[in-house]
């Protein structure tokens, strides 16, 4: 027995999966296949949950979301070549959406290389546009050092995807069971003597002062924060600011839930007002791009003053603002509390700009409510939203995490969805991802198994994942997925007769799906749970019973395809906050 103990080796695939347990991962999302197929299995006797998918692209989307989520990077793990192209889908997304994401791919064998091998692909390269950091471990002592480094990138500085590739003959490369120990060891201690603390700019305690001074000067101000709050965790401290100041807020739409939806400073509900006639706007982990219209007029006010709080000095830099703070967004808004402390000053409920903020708040939730409240069948897009954001409530804290995919679907459910906890909300995001639905599900059931996972997906959106539905029975995971289903992207044929000619005008329109298509039936194929519903009792009942079984399942929403049509782009939640009256 002695002889087999000092004779033990560990191969490529359990050194993988043991520094990345080492290294704090706990859960590993992926498709399997030559060459990592041990590399999973390895991992998860490490004490790694693996997660596995259908195609690597939904596993993507859910590592992008478990960093979001937690905080900790979100680990992918795909086969080579079409495995790793599929996997960008996720390494891409994450870095968009500023998420800490760890792709790791098997690659082809190195002495193969360049010669055709099985699933070849230059995957540095391929991954490299898409990724903070891209590596390959060209040796199996490589592999704890760069698992370590990897992960460390991808949460410093402005959280994004990295990349570790690691050849099937590294994989399949072995070593001394002591040697193992001990190049983990000397990983883990490398990446904690690595210093954790940001870079002190010397600017901050200036900064601070600035941004106290300005907010306590301005005529109008607005706190508008984004998902980088959410990420950093800035949930007490811009609650507190807003309490002690008065000072009206704005979320992203990732933002929701920082500080309560229901807070009466919330200005959601007047943006166009709020965003167009502030003069100070404190902006903390939102980007001022096209999700906040540039930061620029019309939408904004030539003369507004912007404070931009950032982990990015790039993002400071780029948008040029009049006081911009490079830092940690829970730690900098502590820092404005305490300036303010000394200080102190307070909006009154009867404040000009308080005051016609509510004011316009209030018209304008009253107009949405009392569309709400109409019980229109066939279903408009209101009336069950109503009916889910009701639902949702009524599960009280821990709040359901809502999964928000699709045109009018999202749009509107953006409106009507009550957000009141942090990272309760995960949507399309930076880039206007469609797909990301089921893998998100299944990160936010794994990463907060407290919480029940409720997804409002338009029927496209939910289609380019729909054979996920599988995953979530296979681990039993509580998430319920209610599709919208009104026929087609935006809702059936639309096209113009001018449109309708040609060799394939009897072809169906690119935006028409089969009508009235049975998606709980996908659900059902696979032993979970379907419902078809298409009235308000039907909806009500299907969902208390799914919310309470907690099992998954798929509730099919029979939405008629020319509710909410529009005559023009703009998006239907603008309409609805400046008082338009959807179909
Ligand atoms: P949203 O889509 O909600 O507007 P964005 O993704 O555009 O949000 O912006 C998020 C910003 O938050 C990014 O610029 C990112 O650099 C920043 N960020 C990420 N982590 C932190 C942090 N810990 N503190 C402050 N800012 C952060």
């Amino acid at each position: 027995a002695s002889d087999s103990t000092a004779a033990a080796t560990v191969d490529g695939s359990a050194l993988a999966g043991r520094a990345l347990a080492a290294a704090g991962t706990r859960h590993m999302f992926g498709v399997v296949g030559i060459p990592v197929t041990s590399l999973a299995s390895r991992a998860a006797a490490a004490g790694v949950r693996f997660l596995a998918f259908r195609n690597e692209q939904s596993a993507g989307y859910a590592a992008a979301a478990y960093g979001f989520l937690t905080g900790s990077p979100g680990v992918l793990l795909t086969v080579s070549g079409p495995g790793c192209v599929h996997g960008l889908a996720g390494l891409s997304h994450a870095t968009a959406n500023a998420w800490p994401l760890l792709m790791v791919s098997g690659s082809c064998d190195q002495a193969d290389t360049g010669r055709g091998d099985f699933q070849e692909l230059d995957q540095i390269a391929a991954t490299k546009p898409f990724a903070k950091l891209a590596v390959k471990a060209t040796t199996i002592a490589d592999i704890p050092r760069l698992v370590f480094q990897a992960l460390a990138a991808a949460v410093s500085g402005r959280p994004g995807g990295c990349y570790l590739d690691i050849p099937s003959d590294v994989l399949h490369q072995t070593l001394a069971e002591s040697e193992a120990a001990a190049l983990i060891a000397a990983a883990a201690a490398n990446s904690a003597a690595a210093d954790p603390s940001p870079s002190k700019h010397k600017s901050l305690d200036e900064g601070i002062e600035k941004a106290a001074d300005l907010l306590r000067r301005a005529e109008r101000p607005l706190v508008v924060f984004g998902k980088g709050a959410a990420y950093a965790r800035a949930e007490e401290a811009i609650r507190k600011l807003v309490d002690t100041t008065g000072i009206p807020f704005l979320p992203t739409p990732m933002g929701k839930g920082v500080v309560p939806d229901s807070h009466p400073l919330s200005a959601t509900a007047a943006r166009s007002l709020a965003i167009g006639q502030c003069d100070v706007a404190l902006v903390v982990g939102a980007r001022l791009n096209w999700l906040l219209h540039f930061g620029e007029p019309p939408k904004w006010s030539k003369d507004v003053k912007f404070i931009l709080v950032d982990v990015s000095e790039e993002e400071i830099e780029l948008r040029k603002p009049h006081v911009g703070i490079v830092g940690d967004a829970k730690r900098v808004i502590e820092l404005i509390n305490r300036e303010i402390k000394d200080n102190p000053f307070c909006l009154a409920k009867s404040h000009p700009w308080v005051e016609a903020i509510t004011k316009k708040a209030k018209d304008n939730v009253l107009k949405m409510e009392a569309q709400l409240a109409k019980d229109v069948v066939p279903f408009n897009f209101m009336t069950p939203l109503r009916i889910i954001r009701d639902a949702i409530l009524a599960e009280g804290s821990p709040a359901p995490v809502v999964v928000s995919e699709g045109a009018n679907t999202m749009d509107v459910g953006r409106a009507v969805l009550v957000q009141n906890e942090p990272r309760t909300r995960l949507d399309a995001g930076t880039w206007g991802t469609m797909g990301v639905g089921l893998g998100y599900c299944i990160a936010a059931a794994v990463a907060e198994p407290e919480r029940l996972v409720v997804a409002v997906e338009g029927d496209s959106g939910f289609g380019f994942s729909a054979m996920e539905v599988e995953t979530l029975v296979r681990y039993q995971l509580p998430v319920v997925v209610i599709v919208f289903n009104n026929n087609g992207v935006y809702g059936g044929d639309r096209r113009s007769p001018d449109e309708i000619t040609g060799p394939y005008k009897d072809d169906p329109a690119p935006t028409s799906f089969v009508p009235a298509a049975g998606y709980h039936k996908m659900m059902e194929a696979f032993g979970g749970k379907g419902y078809l519903v298409e009235t308000p009792d039907e909806l009500k009942s299907a969902l208390s019973e799914s919310f309470r079984a907690r099992k998954p399942a798929v509730i099919n929403v029979i939405i008629d395809p020319y509710a909410a049509q529009m005559d023009s782009g703009r998006s239907l939640t603008d309409m609805i906050m400046e008082g338009f009256t959807p179909v």
